[in-house]
């Protein structure tokens, strides 16, 4: 079995920057991209505000760009998932892919979170990208004097209806609980309650998307009645939270309660051969861009430590 100097979990910008700057120091990464190759990247449209793309960027067409530079130093892609990790000894630390064993003197982990989808089956797949999104900050622009629906109860969904108000002509917020369950802390509840452009509606779940080609309308479900009623809107967000992609470093790594990994030092776990960047730790930003600064990061403390060795 060969060593390799510098395995990296993951293929979103976190994943895909620490191996621009890793293949750039020769360290000739191999990166596991994982079951969502691009990671939630290839789930947006355009990107308008990476810094330095002015005419904006296809969320795929950013990743394929960061794939592409990284190979062209030196990095390996390999379309697997890693799906369980041996740290107890930092000189070699060990994978599984399936069957595979692969081992590293040192692991990038950058595996990302995944936004929660509601569970209504196919419905989600057919309308995601197409009225269907997870993320105000990318797509709220193109809801110019539309109507929209933010779902969740929680600081995101306040704080992504508040944003969609620059844009949207309407924006209803749908939250499954009474309005004392909120979770959203009170000055985010106010801002929402406050802002005349947004209708907060209780008690109710999504339980239909509808729409020909696109999202036309969703069917509400009453949480305590069970009435059904139809609801017309251009485009709804889901934001009922994030899920770290975390459970294979389960007793390896150090987690938080709400299963983010746990950094110090900006991107160094418990194991000294182990670095961690992006959404997988980080439940505060979760952009592209600092998700790619924090790639950055862990890279150049990897390439630190090998360089110790
Ligand atoms: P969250 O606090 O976990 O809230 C999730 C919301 O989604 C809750 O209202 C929950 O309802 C609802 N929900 C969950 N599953 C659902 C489903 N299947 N169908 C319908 N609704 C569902 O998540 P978050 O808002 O993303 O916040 C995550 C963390 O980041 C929090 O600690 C938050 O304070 C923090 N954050 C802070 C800020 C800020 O301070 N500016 C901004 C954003 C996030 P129930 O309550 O009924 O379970």
């Amino acid at each position: 079995m060969q060593k390799e100097k510098l395995i990296i979990i993951g293929s979103g910008p976190a994943g895909l920057t620490s191996a621009i700057y890793s293949a750039r120091a020769e360290l000739k990464p191999l990166i596991f991209e994982g079951q969502t190759p691009g990671g939630q990247l290839m789930g947006t449209t355009e990107i308008e505000n990476w810094p330095g793309a002015e005419e904006g960027l296809m969320g795929p067409q950013l990743i394929n760009k960061m794939r592409e530079q990284a190979k062209k130093f030196g990095a390996r892609t390999e379309f697997k998932t890693v799906d369980k990790v041996d740290f107890s000894d930092p000189n070699n630390l060990k994978l599984w892919s399936g069957e595979e064993e692969y081992n590293a003197d040192a692991v990038i982990v950058a595996t990302g979170a995944s936004a929660r989808w509601l569970n209504l089956g196919k419905d989600e797949e057919k309308y995601w990208g197409k009225g269907y999104t997870a993320c105000a900050t990318c797509d709220g622009a193109f809801y110019r004097d539309k109507v929209v629906v933010v779902v969740g109860g929680g600081d995101s969904a306040c704080e992504e209806a508040t944003f969609l108000t620059r844009f949207a002509s309407k924006v209803y917020q749908i939250y499954r609980g009474p309005q004392e369950k909120m979770r959203a802390s009170k000055p985010m509840q106010k801002r929402v309650l406050d802002n005349e452009k947004i209708e907060l509606i209780f008690n109710k779940n999504v339980t239909e998307l509808r729409g020909e080609n696109k999202l036309e309308s969703v069917e509400l479900t009453d949480s305590v009645t069970s009435e059904t009623s139809e609801l017309k809107i251009d485009g709804l967000f889901m934001a009922i939270g994030h899920n770290p992609n975390t459970k294979i470093f389960e007793g390896q790594l150090d987690l938080h309660e709400n299963k983010y990994l746990k950094v110090t030092d900006n991107t160094k776990s418990k194991v000294p051969s182990v670095f961690i960047a992006g959404d997988c730790a980080d439940f505060r930003y979760r952009q592209a861009v600092t998700a790619s600064g924090l790639g950055c990061m862990a890279a150049l403390d990897t390439e630190k430590y090998l360089s110790n060795d």
